[in-house]
């Protein structure tokens, strides 16, 4: 089949719904740090990332659901220099299952 036609694309979020996570319930592996104001990178993070993890609160607060998180590392690597966030990959047995790849 050739590949540029309609019928063989598969959309992004038809992929990413074949993986299946197990939540860590109650140790999130991702944290926000408390803060009043978020920097740029940090507010950036509402709509980089892929998993849609982050959201503003109310306050203009960025929140984290780390459920979902596909551990792509975008979020520290954009936070690196301001430390807004904790990061660390999920305990062994929680977290992304990785289907087709
Ligand atoms: S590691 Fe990637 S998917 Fe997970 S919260 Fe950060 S940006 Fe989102």
């Amino acid at each position: 089949m050739d590949p540029k036609t309609p019928a063989s694309r598969v959309k992004v979020e038809e992929k990413l719904f074949q993986n299946r996570y197990l939540v860590d319930a109650g140790r999130p592996h991702i944290t926000v740090r408390p803060h009043d104001t978020p920097s740029r990178a940090l507010r950036s993070l509402v709509h980089a990332c892929p998993a849609g993890c982050y959201a503003e609160n109310e306050k203009g607060q960025v929140e984290i659901t780390a459920d979902g998180c596909m551990e792509c590392g975008t979020c520290r690597v954009v936070t690196a220099k301001t430390g807004e966030i904790e990061w660390n990959y999920p305990r062994g047995g929680f977290g992304v299952l990785y289907k087709f790849g």
